[in-house]
């Protein structure tokens, strides 16, 4: 295995189901579609951050850390994620997260609140701006901190999903032919330069197809730009130096309607379609618009209709509640 001398804690159930999705696939009357349940992956109402973390907090725990911290939006996946995980390992968890307080709790913040994290307020600033502040306040405050970057999508974040690709070749092995595709929602980059990474060097003959839904992702580069960075650092880092350009990225931008975590009449018809023929519930921010860009891929034609199509669903729905009056049916 490529991934295996890396320190790993176990915090979720692996491998993730993997199945086919027959009555969406019959409704739709494209190519076979399947469906990689990492909303199932155990820890905390589940989520593709679960992953990424075995092996992030595997190094904190090594480099002696006490105490986790992370940023995100109010609604994290990845600060939920990153709060139940520091709770199981018994460190101390900070979350830097963007606006102001809302009066009230629901959805994820309302988990964060109760796996004992510290809350940190960005208000104006943009996501993640004070994070040097707050380590500085940890660190002279005795603790020891570490850092998990936006959406734990660090060289170790992306090596998680090499790992994830592994995980499948085992589950599919003799079950049939590969996939072509493999569909998702990419936000911070780890899942997608992960997926890209990993099918390169395992020699799987799979397109990796990310859905964008953040127009302004926070960083210097262009999302582009850094998908390709972090791929090639994490091929580094697992000692097996891979080049990647603009040729080797198939990044879907045009399904991000009115920006990140704006519900659209798209979203709503893939969550729907999916609660209706399938009883798998996707979430408003993430795999909801991921899934609304596969339905407008199949509807355009992109696949043929041998193509067997994978959709990997990277968690989210605990943000279905906070987003309740935005998913009411019009
Ligand atoms: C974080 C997240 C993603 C995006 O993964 P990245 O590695 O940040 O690109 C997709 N879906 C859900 C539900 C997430 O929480």
């Amino acid at each position: 295995m490529l991934t295996d001398k890396l320190p790993r804690e176990s915090l979720g159930f692996f491998p993730t189901p993997l199945h086919a999705l027959e009555r969406l696939s019959d409704a739709l009357g494209g190519p076979r579609l399947f469906i990689k349940r990492d909303d199932q992956t155990g820890l905390a109402l589940g989520g593709n951050k679960t992953r990424k973390l075995e092996f992030i907090l595997a190094d904190a725990l090594e480099r002696g850390a006490d105490t986790i911290v992370t940023a995100g939006a109010s609604q994290s996946n990845h600060c939920r994620q990153t709060a139940a995980a520091a709770a199981a390992l018994g460190l101390e968890c900070h979350l830097l997260l963007g606006g102001r307080a809302p009066d009230g709790s629901q959805g994820n913040l309302l988990l964060d609140q109760l796996f004992g994290s510290h809350f940190h307020w960005a208000g104006e600033h943009r996501k993640g701006e004070d994070l040097r502040e707050v380590m500085r306040y940890l660190e002279s405050a005795g603790r020891r901190p570490y850092l998990v970057p936006y959406g734990g999508s660090s060289e170790l974040g992306t090596i998680a999903f090499v790992a994830a690709l592994e995980e499948l070749q085992r589950q599919w092995g003799g079950r049939g032919r590969p996939f072509t595709h493999i569909v998702f929602a990419s936000s911070s980059g780890g899942t997608h330069a992960g997926l890209m990474l990993g099918a390169r060097l395992l020699r799987m003959p799979t397109q990796i197809v990310g859905i964008g839904v953040d127009k302004d992702m926070p960083g210097e580069r262009p999302y582009n730009a850094h998908i390709i960075e972090l791929a090639g650092r994490a091929s580094a880092r697992l000692g097996r130096e891979r080049r990647f350009g603009p040729e080797d990225l198939w990044l879907e931008e045009g399904y991000q309607g009115e920006g990140y975590g704006v519900v659209g009449p798209a979203e709503r018809e893939a969550i729907s379609l999916l609660a209706r023929t399938e009883g798998i519930l996707l979430d408003p921010v993430y795999t909801g618009r991921a899934m609304a860009g596969l339905l407008d891929m199949v509807r355009r034609g992109v696949f043929d209709a041998d193509d067997r199509v994978l959709f990997w669903h990277t968690g989210g729905a605990p943000a279905i509640f906070a987003y309740a009056d935005e998913l009411q049916p019009e």
